[in-house]
């Protein structure tokens, strides 16, 4: 599986220029793709890059459509220095769903 270095999603600290190393099942990402991955959890996808992927009818029409399909992807993309992905209150309550 192709591992992907994405920048330190904006997290408890902001100033935290850590990395992450992502494994995503879909070759051939671009920089535009992985950021839109990390902001709001999938992308379009190109011919190419489906082509190991079982489309269904829907996703078939999407892709006439379109030329691309959108995917969910779920990525984890936990920076270990700073935890990124959660945000604490001053009580310890976790707040990051607000
Ligand atoms: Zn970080």
């Amino acid at each position: 599986m192709p591992i992907y270095e994405l920048p330190c999603s904006d997290g408890t600290d902001r100033h935290c220029t850590g990395t992450v190393e992502v494994p995503i099942s879909i070759e051939r990402l671009t920089a535009e793709q992985l950021k839109e991955i990390q902001d709001s959890g999938g992308t379009r996808l190109t011919p190419a890059q489906l082509a190991s992927f079982e489309l269904d009818d829907q996703e078939r029409k999407e892709l006439k459509e379109f030329g691309s399909v959108y995917f969910d992807i779920d990525i984890d993309d936990i920076c270990d220095p700073c935890g990124s992905d959660q945000t604490y209150d001053d009580e310890g309550n976790n707040i990051s769903a607000l």
